[in-house]
């Protein structure tokens, strides 16, 4: 059964409930407070009817009958009169117009006299009527006043159900549409249709889901965009060193070109390139499963970061750029695997040295926090804008997406996962002078 139906039906019962127990109440309270506003009338009757006979003839001799002509006792002959509650007691506490339990003659204690109501005539005390408690009998046309009202009360309750009926399937609509357009925006995702946005309708839960879902398909979307903008890329870099070596390799063997260790060497550079590229896409994805092992063990700061500048210090010289190391005294060890790390700062250099020009500086640093370690590259190059910065660790994210250059735009995305699968991180920053800024944060147990 659908959701809106289950919905409606539990509202309909709720309601059919709450609105049958009110009308019950209301019925048997309507009931009650009509016989009481009866009986009072009624005994008020009896009362008025008794004192005025008294103050007529001085006497109770007789006020049967009168009782009778006035429609106030149930005539004689009747064979099954309706009950009739009250009791006349004279001043001597005897009965003399009677009801069941009561008799005739029968006389009556004090206690019971002090409940009733008292008959005067001239200030004197002449007798009480009491009210045995019996129920009165009604009238037709009481009767018949009394139906009128359940009657109006049980169709009223009718309408408030068909009312709570209606309400109850808009509302349970409008509780479930949100979860409707969920359900079919899902199986539009499902069919490959990512790019999904359903309206988020209000601020409770199914808001909150709404968000969430929207949030997914635009977070799905633009990862699906980036996977293809990065096959697109790799297949663009490894079509163009393939291109250049087949070429070479064909004009070779047709003799059309004369093997001559220029052209080797250039053949060797376009296949290094592509020895790199797989290297880089076989890193990503071992960090991508979590199978990239790591081999942790106390480092000193200062020297890994000596260690890899010495390895670019001959490239620094050749393209005149200054490489400086600048570390705080009395480093602690870190616990890294110094392999890799050797990898992520000197992909940090290379670039450095690669949007840097003659004459700059790059500066490797270390320094300690409480805390963290954080080790820095900074370049004098062009430096990096703003809208460069916020995707700069993503795959395949080139800067400068016309150069065609040897790099792969991984070397970044690589250095950020390495770097976080030591728990670590790294970011990047335009520096206020010139040049852009890389740095990497590593904890310290
Ligand atoms: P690539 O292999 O293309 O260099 P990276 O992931 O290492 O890929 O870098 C991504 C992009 O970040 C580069 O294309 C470049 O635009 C920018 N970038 C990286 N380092 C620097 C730097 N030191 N100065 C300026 N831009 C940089």
């Amino acid at each position: 059964m659908k959701l809106t139906y289950k919905l409606t039906l539990a509202f309909l019962l709720i309601s059919l409930l709450a609105i049958g127990l009110a009308a019950l109440f209301i019925q048997g309270r309507i009931a009650s407070e009509f016989n009481r506003y009866l009986e009072g009338q009624q005994q008020n009757n009896f009362v008025l009817a008794v004192r005025s006979y008294y103050n007529e003839n001085n006497t109770f001799n007789g006020v049967d009958t009168y009782l009778r002509e006035n429609q106030l006792l149930p005539p004689l002959n009747e064979l099954n009169p309706p009950p009739q509650p009250y009791v006349l007691v004279d001043s001597k506490r005897v009965v003399i117009v009677a009801s069941a339990p009561y008799v005739i003659g029968e006389k009556v204690k004090q206690g019971e006299i002090d409940k009733g109501i008292p008959i005067e005539s001239n200030g004197e005390a002449v007798g009480t009527v009491i009210s045995t408690g019996q129920p009165l009998a009604r009238k037709p046309l009481d009767q018949k006043y009394i139906d009128q009202i359940n009657q109006a009360l049980w169709i009223a309750a009718f309408g408030g159900m068909l009312i709570a009926l209606l309400l109850g399937l808009l509302i349970a609509r409008s509780l479930t549409r949100p979860i409707r357009e969920l359900t079919h925006a899902t199986h539009k995702m499902a069919q490959g249709k990512l790019e999904q946005e359903i309206p988020v309708r209000s601020q409770d839960e199914l808001g909150e889901l709404a968000q969430a879902f929207n949030q997914m398909s635009a977070d799905l979307t633009k990862a699906n965009l980036a996977r293809k903008q990065m096959t697109a890329d790799i297949a663009h870099d490894l079509r163009n060193p393939l291109t250049v070596v087949s070429g070479y390799l064909e004009s070779l063997q047709d003799g059309k070109l004369k093997s001559t260790p220029e052209r080797f060497a250039i053949m060797q550079m376009e296949v290094q390139h592509l020895q790199h590229l797989v290297e880089d896409l076989r890193m990503l994805s071992l960090a991508d499963s979590g199978e990239l092992r790591l081999h942790l063990e106390p480092i000193a700061p200062a020297e890994l970061l000596e260690s890899v500048a010495s390895a670019y210090r001959h490239q620094a010289e050749v393209q005149k750029i200054q490489l400086k190391i600048e570390t705080d005294a009395n480093l602690s060890t870190v616990n890294l695997d110094s392999e890799r790390m050797e990898q992520v700062i000197g992909n940090l250099i290379s670039n450095a040295l690669r949007y840097t020009p003659e004459g700059g500086e790059i500066l490797l640093s270390a320094k300690q926090f409480p805390g963290s370690l954080i080790l820095g590259v900074a370049d004098t190059g062009i430096g990096i804008s703003p809208d460069i910065l916020l995707h700069i660790f993503e795959r395949s994210y080139r800067g400068d997406s016309s150069r065609s250059g040897t790099e792969s735009g991984l070397g970044l995305a690589i250095a950020k996962s390495i770097v976080e699968l030591q728990g670590g991180n790294i970011k990047a920053e335009q520096r206020a002078e010139q040049g852009s800024k890389f740095l990497i944060a590593i904890p310290i147990q």
